[in-house]
C-alpha cells in the first residue's frame, strides 16, 4: 500500500464520515482516481436527495464521469469506504475503471446494519420467484426496439 493509496482511502473514509454527519446519508465515501489526481467523488446520499440509488459509489461514478466528459472510467481507480453492494457492484462493471479498492467488508457493513446479502441471493432466484417478483410481459413488442438498435448505423457502443 503506497502513501498515495492511503491518502485516497482516507479522501473516502473522510467523505463517509462527513457525509453522514451532515445528514446526507448513511456511512458511505467514494473518490475516484485518474493520473495521480481525484476526478470524481461522493458520499451516500439517499437521505438528502430522497434517491435510493444515491450510494457513494455511484454519486462518485456520476461526478467523475461528468468531469471526465464519457461514459467509462478508462485507466481510473476507485477507492471506497466499504465493499460495493450489489448495485455499485454492477454500476463499476458499466462503468469500467481498471481497479477497486475497498476498506471496509460487507460483512463490516452487515454489522452496522447495512446487510446486503438478500440481494446477492436474490441474483440467484428465478425472476419471478424473487421476493420483489420481476414478471415479463410483451416480450416481442418489446424486442422491437432492440432490432432497430442491430440495425442503427451510427451507434456509441458502450
Ligand atoms: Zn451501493
Amino acid at each position: 500500500m503506497s502513501e498515495d493509496q492511503k491518502k485516497y482511502m482516507r479522501a473516502a473514509i473522510e467523505l463517509a464520515k462527513q457525509g453522514m454527519l451532515s445528514g446526507n446519508g448513511g456511512p458511505f465515501g467514494c473518490v475516484i482516481v485518474k493520473d495521480g489526481e481525484i476526478i470524481g467523488q461522493g458520499c451516500n446520499s439517499v437521505l438528502i436527495t430522497k434517491d435510493p440509488t444515491a450510494h457513494a459509489e455511484v454519486m462518485a461514478i456520476r461526478d467523475a464521469c461528468r468531469n471526465l466528459d464519457h461514459f467509462q472510467l478508462d485507466g481510473c481507480e476507485v477507492y471506497t469506504s466499504c465493499e460495493p453492494c450489489p448495485m455499485c457492484l454492477g454500476a463499476i462493471f458499466w462503468a469500467r475503471p481498471s481497479k477497486v479498492y475497498y476498506a471496509c467488508s460487507k460483512e463490516d457493513a452487515a454489522n452496522a446494519g447495512f446487510d446486503d446479502n438478500f440481494i446477492y441471493q436474490e441474483i440467484e432466484v428465478m425472476p419471478e420467484h424473487r421476493q420483489i417478483p420481476m414478471v415479463s410481459l410483451l416480450r416481442e413488442e418489446s424486442q422491437k426496439a432492440f432490432n432497430l438498435w442491430k440495425e442503427k448505423g451510427d451507434k456509441t457502443l458502450y
